[in-house]
Formats: C-alpha cells, sequence, structure tokens
C-alpha cells in the first residue's frame, strides 16, 4: 500500500478522528503524510488566524511535524499527494459552501490522476443533509429537527489512534507568526486544552446549565465552541458523555449542541443563507447605512451598558456569552436600523468560534429573517435584558469599568443618575422611540 495524505481542516486532533483512521489504514505500510494547507483565501478575522496559528504549533509539536503548505488546495493538494506519491487523500466531509464546493474541485483533479479523495465523518454528529422533512427537504424550525436527529443518533467515538506512521516530506512552509489582536487574551488551544476544559465543566457546570446559562455574570456556559469551531474535540465524544447524565442541565446541553447541527444543516439546503436573507422578504425592508451609531456599537460606547459590555467583551476575548450576542444583535438591527450582515461580518471579525453557520443564522434570528425566526415585532428592550439577565451588574462591572461603583439598582439605567457617570456615554438612541420606528419599517414590508 503506498502512503496516505491525511489533510486536516477543522480536525486537528487525534482521538475520534474517523477521517485520521482510515488515512492510517490505507497508509498502513508506507505511512500517512498530516498536510495542512493555509488557505489564504478563507480570509480568518485576525482573532481566528493568531489561535489557529498556535493551535497548529501545538497540533505539529504532538505528531513531530505537520506539513505546511500555503496556497490553493486545488492545487496544493494535489501537489503533495503526487510528490509523496499517495494513492489516496482523506477529510473529514465540510459543508459549508465554500468548503463543499473546494473539496468537489480537489476531488476531480485528484480523480485526473488516479488519486482518491475520501471522506469520512464530519464535525457533526449526524451529517447536514441526513435528516430531512417526509418530502426530502431540509427542515426549517429547530423541534422537529431535533426530535429526528434525536432519532437519527450517531455512532459511538473512534478509538484514538496511537503509534501512527506519520512521514514528513522535505519542503514546506513554516507556520506562520499571527500577532494576537490588540488588548485580546486568547483562549487555551489544543486537544488537551478541549478535553480538559470538557472534564470541568462536566464535573462542575453541567448539573446546573439549563438555570445558569442565560446569566453572563457567573459565566458558566461550556465555552466550548472555539474547541467545536477547530474540532480539537469531536460533538460525539461530548454527547457520549453526555448520554448518561440524567440532569436537566446536561439535556439541556444536548439541545444546545444540536443548535448548531441545525444551523449547519440549514446552511447546507440553502447556501446562499450564508450572505443573503433566509426570508428574502426582508430584503425589501428599509435600513440605514452604517455610520457613526455603528463605530459606537463596534467599540462599545452606545451608553447601553450591558451592549457595551458585550461589545467589549467581544473585543477581549473574542468570544462573548450567548445572551448578550442576541442583546448586541437585536440592538444592531432594530435600534439602529442597520442590516444584519454588517454585524454578522463584525462578529466573524473578532470571534475566535466565529462559525460561519452558527453566526450567520443566529443573525438571521434575532433579526427575523431566518429559520423559526424570533418575530421581527419582538423587539429586545436592552435595558429590561441587562436587569433580567444581569440583575446584580456583575457582567457590566467585569467589562465596563466606568460604572463598577453604580448600585445595582442604577447600573443598567446610568443616564438617570445626576450627575451621569464620568467618562461614559450618553445613550446614542432612545430605545423606545427606535422600536417604534422599527416596527414601522417591519409593517411596511409585511
Ligand atoms: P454553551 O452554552 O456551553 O453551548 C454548547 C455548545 O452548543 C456551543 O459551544 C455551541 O457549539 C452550541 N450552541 C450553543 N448555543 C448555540 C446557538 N444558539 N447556535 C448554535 N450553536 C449553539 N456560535 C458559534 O459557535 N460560532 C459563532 O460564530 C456564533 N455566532 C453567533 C452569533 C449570534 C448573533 C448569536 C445569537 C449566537 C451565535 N453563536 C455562535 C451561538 C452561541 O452564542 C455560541 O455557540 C455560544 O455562546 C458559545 O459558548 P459556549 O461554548 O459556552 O456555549
Amino acid at each position: 500500500m503506498p502512503t496516505s495524505v491525511m489533510w486536516f481542516r477543522s480536525d486537528l486532533r487525534l482521538q475520534d478522528n474517523p477521517a485520521l483512521a482510515t488515512a492510517i489504514d490505507a497508509g498502513r505500510e508506507d505511512g500517512v503524510v498530516p498536510l495542512f494547507v493555509i488557505d489564504d483565501s478563507l480570509g480568518t478575522g485576525n482573532a481566528r488566524s493568531a489561535y489557529l496559528s498556535r493551535l497548529l504549533g501545538d497540533f505539529s509539536h504532538r505528531i513531530g511535524g505537520l506539513h505546511l503548505v500555503r496556497g490553493d488546495p486545488r492545487t496544493e493538494v494535489i501537489r503533495v499527494a503526487r510528490e509523496v506519491g499517495a494513492d489516496s487523500v482523506h477529510v473529514a466531509a465540510a459543508f459549508t459552501p465554500y468548503g463543499a464546493r473546494r473539496d468537489a474541485s480537489v476531488e476531480r483533479s485528484l480523480s485526473t490522476q488516479g488519486i482518491r479523495l475520501e471522506r469520512t465523518g464530519s464535525p457533526y454528529a449526524v451529517a447536514p443533509g441526513r435528516v430531512t422533512k417526509d418530502d426530502g427537504s431540509g427542515h426549517r424550525v429547530f423541534t422537529p429537527y431535533f426530535r429526528a436527529w434525536q432519532e437519527h443518533g450517531w455512532r459511538a467515538p473512534a478509538p484514538a489512534v496511537d503509534g501512527v506512521h506519520w512521514i514528513h516530506p522535505d519542503g514546506g512552509t513554516s507556520i506562520p507568526k499571527v500577532s494576537v489582536p490588540d488588548g485580546m487574551r486568547l483562549p487555551a488551544y489544543g486537544e488537551d486544552a478541549a478535553h480538559a476544559r470538557w472534564r470541568q465543566f462536566v464535573d462542575e457546570d453541567v448539573a446546573d446549565y439549563d438555570s445558569a446559562r442565560d446569566l453572563p455574570g457567573p459565566d458558566r456556559t461550556s465555552r466550548m465552541s472555539v474547541h467545536l469551531k477547530w474540532g480539537t474535540i469531536h460533538p460525539r465524544t461530548m454527547l457520549a458523555d453526555l448520554a448518561p447524565l440524567r440532569s436537566k442541565g446536561a439535556q439541556a446541553h444536548v439541545r444546545e449542541l444540536a443548535f448548531r447541527e441545525f444551523y449547519a444543516d440549514v446552511l447546507h439546503h440553502r447556501p446562499d443563507s450564508a450572505f443573503g436573507y433566509y426570508n428574502r422578504a426582508y430584503e425589501q425592508m428599509a435600513y440605514d447605512e452604517p455610520g457613526e451609531a455603528f463605530a459606537a456599537w463596534k467599540q462599545g460606547l452606545t451608553g447601553i451598558p450591558i451592549v457595551d459590555a458585550g461589545m467589549r467583551q467581544l473585543l477581549a476575548e473574542g468570544w462573548m456569552h450567548n445572551r448578550v450576542r442576541m442583546i448586541v444583535a437585536s440592538f444592531l438591527v432594530k435600534d439602529l436600523h442597520l442590516e444584519w450582515h454588517h454585524g454578522a461580518r463584525h462578529f466573524m471579525d473578532h470571534l475566535v468560534d466565529g462559525d460561519l453557520a452558527s453566526n450567520q443564522h443566529g443573525w438571521q434570528w434575532v433579526a427575523g429573517s431566518g429559520t423559526d425566526a424570533s418575530p421581527y415585532f419582538r423587539v429586545f428592550n436592552p435595558t429590561t435584558q441587562g436587569k433580567t439577565f444581569d440583575p446584580d451588574g456583575e457582567y457590566v462591572r467585569r467589562w465596563v469599568p466606568e460604572l463598577a461603583d453604580i448600585p445595582a439598582k442604577q447600573l443598567h439605567t446610568p443616564w438617570e443618575l445626576d450627575p451621569p457617570p464620568a467618562g461614559y456615554p450618553a445613550p446614542i438612541v432612545d430605545h423606545a422611540e427606535e422600536r417604534i420606528e422599527s416596527l414601522r419599517r417591519y409593517d411596511a414590508v409585511r
């Protein structure tokens, strides 16, 4: 058997990696080339590029050298495969619109040379497209998808691989040095970090997840999104650990993992919804052009404490709590009247866990134009949201130091203080007025 190539993408792990197991099997006599292509056309945000470069370093160290090349995978994969005399290239199937197109094109060019592209597994417990409605179309509503997803089920985690005969061809490029964006603290990276974080969450926090998950102050969600994004753990491994747990928290966590798979499924059926409106009626709505208010939103200087706290957390950690993602997104669309994709792009530029399906559909859900979307007329009041989900102001105080000494009662309405807090802006909009304006625009296209 000749050499095989394992083309790693968002699956930099040795445990529960069926594509890698297949590559090892195919290359059991001559070994496996661990390949990673730095594909500049993906244009990952600075935070993600910085994170990826560290993750590549960690993974390369673990396997004694990842073969890194830079360029277009359509030419680079076939070049490497030919150079090492491989007759198969192994991947986990990709489902983003770009990833699916790229792989189809790589597969075509490999086949002209008699080399197979073998897809084994995917980054999901249930691959997009597997669960459909009776008529074969994709689900548009989460709850029936969730039911069908659970009924479909998934395999047990694949065993960890050991003693792999890696081949390290000459040449290749070195891991790019990408500096961390100013003021940002990156999360821990690598397979060990993913498992350590997961164990800690299961041992300490999952039981109460259902009641604690909406509170950004105590901050007790799993923070596994970044590890799922880069595939340093497979969701199947997590689901296998959750299965024997009876707590409501564990069940709620399974449901959230299903949301990630639902959005990947939706994007698979509607690739146009990555950048276009899922519900096209919303294309016709009147929107404002981004200007000063957008700049204030990006910097966390809107004068609305919970919005500013969230936007500053994004810049500082490359992550934001889910409840606050919804609040800041609603503020952008319904208080500032901007199209959702302006905010989605800013998120993708800064999120370390930035994932096209979850991000674009998280935004569209808030904007009202997405799948079983929150109805457009339900406009989040950011002050009420702040008081409800950050009642003692723990979260706002952490991220907006100008408000650190304000008592909890006034923390979410600092503009009512006399004098107002020094160094903190007055609200850039009046929510009550913008709510009416937002509904007026909605009525016009309804
Ligand atoms: P936990 O609460 O511990 O949940 C566990 C896992 O379930 C998460 O890691 C994630 O994989 C999945 N999950 C949870 N909630 C959702 C959800 N609403 N949609 C999809 N998957 C979910 N998630 C991303 O991974 N990448 C993104 O780019 C992203 N952008 C978002 C943008 C907006 C506007 C909104 C409203 C949500 C977005 N989400 C995104 C979903 C969610 O906010 C994050 O997955 C979650 O905050 C990650 O933190 P955690 O790992 O502690 O989550």
